[in-house]
C-alpha cells in the first residue's frame, strides 16, 4: 500500500511538471502568433502607406523594394544623428531632376491627378526669420526645401544650429552658393563655370562642416534663377558635376520689395498661380527666409492654408 501509494505520488508529480510544461508551450505558440499577426498588420500598414508615397513621374518596377528601404530609414532616429536621407530613402523628397525637366519644359501638369506644391526658401538661414518658418512648417507637418547660403551658415552659431534644425525635421537642403555675388558669378551676365562650381562647391564645405563628412546636395539654385543668366558655358559643367537646378514657376513675390504686407505676399502668390492658368499641377514657390523677410514667415500658415484649400500637398527637392 506504502509502495503504491508512493507511485502514484511519483507519477503525479510527474504529470505535473508535464502539465505545466503544455501550458507553457501553448502560451509560447499563442504568443507567437500574435507577434506574427502584429507583424504582418503592421507590414500591411507601411505598404498601404508607401504604396501612397510611391507614384513618381515614371513608373519604376524596383519601388517596392525602394519602399521597404524608405520606411527603415526615414524614421524618428535619423532626427538625432543628423542623417540627411537621400531623396531615394526620403518618403517626402521627389528626384529635383524630374522638376528641374519639367521646368525646362514649362510642363507642369501630371498624370495621376496628385496636385504638389514645394515651398522653397532661399538666401537663408537668418537669425530672426528662419526659425518662425521652421515652427510654422512644424505645426503643420510640412516639408520644404531651403536653398541655403554657406556664408550665412558661417555667421554664428545659431545660424548653424538652424541648419542643423533644418535636416533634423526633415527638410531638403538645396545649394545657393556662397558670395551670391553676380558680379562674380556671371560677370557681362554671362555665368562663369569655374567660378559658380567652386562657389558652389565652397558653400557645400561649409555645410558639411556643420552637418557631417555624410552631407552632400546634388540640388543648386543659381542665385537670380538659372532663366536670368547666359548659361550656354555653364550647362554642361553643372551636368558633369552631377548637379540639378531648379527655377521656380510661382512666387510670393518677396524679393520685389521688403516692405510687402502678408496681404500682399498671398495675393501675389495666389496671383501667380492663377498666371499658370491650370497648367498648376506642379508648383516650385520662391520665397526668402532673410532677416528682412519677416512678413514671409507671418504669411506662411495663410500660404498653406490656401495652397492645401486648392488640394496640394507638401513635398521636398532632393
Ligand atoms: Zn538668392
Amino acid at each position: 500500500m506504502y509502495k503504491l501509494s508512493k507511485i502514484i505520488i511519483k507519477n503525479s508529480a510527474l504529470i505535473v511538471v508535464l502539465l505545466i510544461a503544455f501550458v507553457f508551450s501553448i502560451g509560447a505558440f499563442y504568443q507567437d502568433k500574435l507577434y506574427n499577426e502584429n507583424k504582418e498588420v503592421i507590414a500591411i500598414q507601411n505598404k498601404s502607406f508607401i504604396d501612397n508615397k510611391i507614384y513618381e513621374y515614371t513608373s519604376d518596377d524596383s519601388a517596392d523594394g525602394n519602399a521597404q528601404s524608405k520606411e527603415n530609414i526615414n524614421t524618428a532616429i535619423n532626427r538625432q544623428n543628423l542623417v540627411y536621407t537621400s531623396y531615394e530613402n526620403d518618403l517626402y523628397a521627389d528626384n529635383a531632376k524630374d522638376v528641374e525637366n519639367m521646368l525646362n519644359k514649362w510642363n507642369y501638369l501630371r498624370e495621376d491627378g496628385k496636385k504638389v506644391a514645394y515651398l522653397t526658401f532661399d538666401d537663408g538661414p537668418s537669425t530672426e526669420v528662419t526659425q518662425q518658418i521652421l515652427e510654422t512648417l512644424k505645426v503643420n507637418n510640412v516639408k520644404a526645401t531651403f536653398f541655403v547660403l554657406g556664408s550665412n551658415v558661417e555667421k554664428s552659431n545659431i545660424q548653424k544650429e538652424l541648419l542643423k534644425e533644418m535636416v533634423m525635421e526633415g527638410h531638403a537642403i538645396g545649394n545657393h552658393g556662397y558670395c551670391h555675388d553676380y558680379s562674380i558669378l556671371y560677370p557681362g551676365r554671362v555665368a562663369n563655370p569655374t567660378v559658380l562650381v567652386n562657389d558652389m562647391k565652397k558653400s557645400e564645405d561649409v555645410m558639411r562642416s556643420v552637418l557631417g563628412d555624410g552631407f552632400s546636395t546634388s540640388v543648386i539654385r543659381l542665385p537670380g534663377g538659372h532663366m536670368s543668366w547666359n548659361t550656354k558655358a555653364l550647362d554642361p559643367v553643372l551636368e558633369k558635376n552631377g548637379y540639378t537646378y531648379i527655377d521656380w514657376n510661382t512666387l510670393n513675390g518677396d524679393a520685389e520689395s521688403n516692405d510687402r504686407t502678408v496681404e500682399q505676399l498671398v495675393n501675389r502668390l495666389k496671383g501667380s498661380i492663377r498666371d499658370l492658368a491650370g497648367n498648376d499641377d506642379v508648383l516650385i514657390i520662391l520665397m526668402h527666409d532673410t532677416n528682412a523677410k519677416k512678413a514671409t514667415a507671418q504669411s506662411l500658415q495663410e500660404i498653406i492654408d490656401y495652397l492645401k484649400s486648392l488640394g496640394y500637398e507638401f513635398r521636398t527637392l532632393k
